[in-house]
């Protein structure tokens, strides 16, 4: 079955502002909210797709994703799961309606937390990619105890709270409001003889190696989602996701600006005035590029293609060689000898050889004239 496009699902175009959104959305979970429709599988059918929807229309970063590539933009690795962590968006939007309490109205195992890792990349790295492993520590699943926090041997027992639902039914307003139960925090069960391993928590801390894959093209910011490797869920829900956060260190040679990089190539004096080739670094090697004579120093170079493919495609970018003279130091006597004849040469001939210079003189010149007006 194809997707619905997420504007068309919550009712809104395309220029909607983030309030318009949220209400959009709001008026659409209310209307299908399972509390409201109970045992209605097309309601609540349209109930996630407005959650994912809003869920991806919510986050600025997706739904310039969504915006520009369609639903193969957002998450891919979701490959059209949905859902996700609607809990939360739940929350966050009904939280002003039904007034805290901190209850999300929902029942049903809980979704571990997603986790962060923020990973340093040299540039080679990002722009070639690699397969790296970190070590990340988080919460799993209690192997003693399988996740259910009680002593082997003994199992939780139904909460006499709520009977095992995990819920009360609270009536505020309109509304009969469903809340987490406060004895057992929505598990259903209390533990009376609790897992030594986990003390009862049903989970441990473990820091785990984990292999991700770069791809080619990463830059700062880019996030690498490994699904289900974030913390192990509390009471039997799915794991959250694991976000490794790129960032690129700089470099001693390129300065990368999007896909185009930059580079100082310092050349000789002689090189310069008679033109000649040069050897620049690129990413893959160096190239020779050619230098046309009387080349002037903080002249650019673009050397086409030799930048950055984008990870999110494209063309590659270019690199720029900026050409900076150098002044020849530790010159012997002779060699100071024939710049004197050389600069007796070039002053006997007028300003026409130096021709920044030339224009630098106008320049004072009548920066001066106009302070006299
Ligand atoms: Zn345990
Ligand atoms: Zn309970």
């Amino acid at each position: 079955m194809s997707k619905r496009d997420y504007y068309e699902v919550l009712g809104v175009d395309k220029q909607a502002e983030a309030k318009e959104i949220k209400k959009a959305y709001r008026r659409v979970a209310m209307k299908y909210h399972p509390d409201r429709n109970p045992d209605d599988p097309k309601a609540e059918n349209k109930f996630k797709e407005a959650s994912e929807a809003y869920e991806v229309l919510s986050d600025n970063q997706k739904r310039a994703a969504y915006d520009q590539y369609g639903h193969a933009g957002v998450d891919p690795q979701m490959g059209g799961g949905g859902g996700g962590n609607f809990s939360d968006i739940f929350g966050d939007v009904f939280g002003d309606i039904f007034g805290g309490g901190g209850g999300r109205g929902r029942g049903g195992p809980q979704r571990g937390s997603d986790l962060r890792y923020n990973l340093d990349l040299s540039l080679e790295q990002a722009v070639h990619g690699d397969t790296l492993k970190i070590r990340v520590p988080t919460l799993v699943t209690c192997k003693v105890c399988d996740g259910s926090g009680a002593k082997k041997g003994s199992s939780p027992v139904t909460c006499g709270t709520c009977g095992g639902q995990g819920q009360v039914r609270m009536t505020q307003g309109f509304f009969s409001v469903q809340q987490t139960c406060p004895t057992c925090h929505g598990r259903g069960t209390v533990i009376k003889d609790p897992c030594q391993a986990c003390h009862g928590q049903g989970r441990v801390e473990e820091t785990k190696t984990l292999s991700v894959k770069v791809p080619p093209g990463v830059d700062n910011g880019d996030r690498i989602r490994l699904s289900g490797e974030g913390e192990a869920s509390p009471d039997g829900g799915p794991a959250g996701d694991l976000y490794v956060q790129v960032s690129v260190r700089d470099h001693a040679i390129f300065e990368r600006d999007g896909k185009h990089l930059y580079c100082d190539v310092p050349i000789s004096f002689p090189d310069a005035v008679l033109g000649g080739e040069l050897e620049v670094p690129t990413l893959d090697g160096r190239v020779k590029l050619k230098i046309p004579a009387e080349t002037q120093t903080g002249k650019m170079f673009r050397l086409r293609g030799k930048g950055v493919v984008p990870v999110r495609g494209g063309s590659a970018g270019d690199l720029m060689c900026r050409v900076v003279i150098e002044t020849p130091v530790k010159l012997s006597k002779e060699q100071t000898e024939l710049v004197k004849q050389l600069q007796a040469s070039l002053e006997s001939s007028g300003s026409q050889q130096s021709p920044r210079k030339s224009s630098w003189f106008e320049g004072v010149k009548s920066f001066f004239d106009d302070m006299k007006a």
